[in-house]
């Protein structure tokens, strides 16, 4: 057979597949298993903007636009980051892009060679790691634990400078920790960026799911040192619609502007319509965005408390939606736990080690409360 390339063999297996297609199979096989493990709201795209995309399409904008987003999109996020960032990026300085994940690869790509060091905080989502190393530059983790509530110990941070030190990846509220980092912590980062000449990336996607703790943008500190990326799949339940955007210095911008413009082009037309809806029918979004997390808030609370007391060692959240749960109770290694809270309780979770987590699993309640108090019920079976 023909040889992949270097890139492709480096690209880590995920340990949460085997999990993952496990759990497929039983569910084939008719069984009933309640799914914890997805990274998407459970709630339907708003209206508004569906209606937007409809029109879109009934009138005929169904064509490639600008590689960067429609002017009228751009112009959107760049009023969007005044408003409720605090960060001042014209519409040039603002690019559009088929999710936030293609934002970070384009970022990624467009700021590291091979050899450069990106200090990542850990647990991390895996993509980051994944993504950097495909560069050819070297993720470096900075543990925090879940003994702090994963807060980030900025002299362990410094600590992990070196000459070689190009980027910071930041992404508050965090995907899995749900940890959002207070504004102290943020100032300091910044400090060290400047004073260092680092690059910040922060992943603020999970900004809208802010609980008990206030969000912050760490652009506001270091403009000149800052990209933030942020996108629609979150906020306003569009994770089908791949829309994600970024916002930085503008020579950044433009270099994954070319980037973009020799692969993929512009993001979806229909797309980029429906998440200027979402975007501009402010009013409408911002009460999409509350009974979200209304209801969030609601199971996170019914979640980390019934995990703690079936003996499952929980901290609180502040943000996104997720709970990192010890599962030493149920097997010392969390990917045995996983495999057996599958096997035995018929509940699937995403297991810490692809996130540099051991001895925790991540469970999502982006499900119904419903959902929830069944997997309680079933784990408090399990551990009995
Ligand atoms: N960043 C984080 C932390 C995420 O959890 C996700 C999705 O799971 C993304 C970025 C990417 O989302 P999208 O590409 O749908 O915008």
């Amino acid at each position: 057979p023909f040889k992949l390339s270097e890139r492709a063999q480096s690209l880590k297996p995920s340990a949460t597949v085997a999990v993952t297609s496990r759990a497929l199979e039983l569910q084939r096989q008719g069984l009933d298993v309640i799914s914890m493990s997805v990274g998407e709201p459970d709630f339907d795209t708003p209206p508004h903007v569906k209606a937007a995309a409809i029109q879109a399409i009934e009138q005929g904008k169904t064509k490639y636009t600008a590689v960067s987003g429609i002017p009228e999109l751009r112009e959107a996020i760049s009023e969007k980051f005044r408003r409720e960032n605090g960060l001042h990026h014209a519409p040039d300085s603002v690019t559009v892009t088929s999710g936030g994940k293609q934002a970070l690869f384009n970022a990624f790509f467009a700021l590291l060679d091979a050899g450069d060091e990106v200090l990542i905080p850990a647990p991390y989502w895996v993509s980051y790691p994944e993504m950097v190393a495909l560069t050819g530059a070297v993720p470096v983790s900075v543990p925090t634990s879940p003994d702090t509530g994963f807060m980030l110990d900025i002299d362990l941070l410094a600590s992990k400078i070196t000459p070689r030190t190009r980027m910071i990846v930041l992404n508050s509220p965090s995907n899995p920790t749900g940890a959002v980092f207070p504004p102290d912590t943020l100032r300091a980062v910044a400090e060290l960026a400047q004073q260092h000449n680092l690059v910040i990336v922060t992943d603020e996607i999970y900004e809208h799911l802010v609980y008990d703790a206030e969000q912050v943008s760490i652009g506001t500190y270091a403009p000149e040192h800052t990209l933030t990326i942020n996108g629609a799949s979150k906020a306003y339940a569009m994770t089908g619609w791949r829309i994600g955007y970024a916002g930085g210095p503008k020579h950044v911008i433009a270099a994954m502007n070319a980037l973009q413009s020799q692969s993929t082009s512009n993001a979806s037309s229909i797309s980029q319509y429906a998440a200027l809806a979402a975007l501009v029918q402010h009013e409408e979004t911002t009460k999409f965005i509350e009974m979200a997390k209304a209801a969030y808030r609601e199971r996170r609370g019914v979640m980390v408390q019934g995990l703690n007391a079936l003996g499952l060692p929980t901290p609180t959240p502040h943000g996104a939606f997720y709970v990192m749960a010890n599962t030493d109770r149920i097997h010392e290694n969390e990917l045995e736990a996983a495999r057996i809270i599958l096997d035995e309780a018929r509940v699937a979770v995403v297991p810490g080690t692809d996130f540099a987590a051991p001895h925790q699993v991540r469970l999502s309640y982006a499900t119904s409360m419903e959902n929830i108090q069944e997997v309680l019920r079933r784990l408090g079976q399990l551990v009995k």
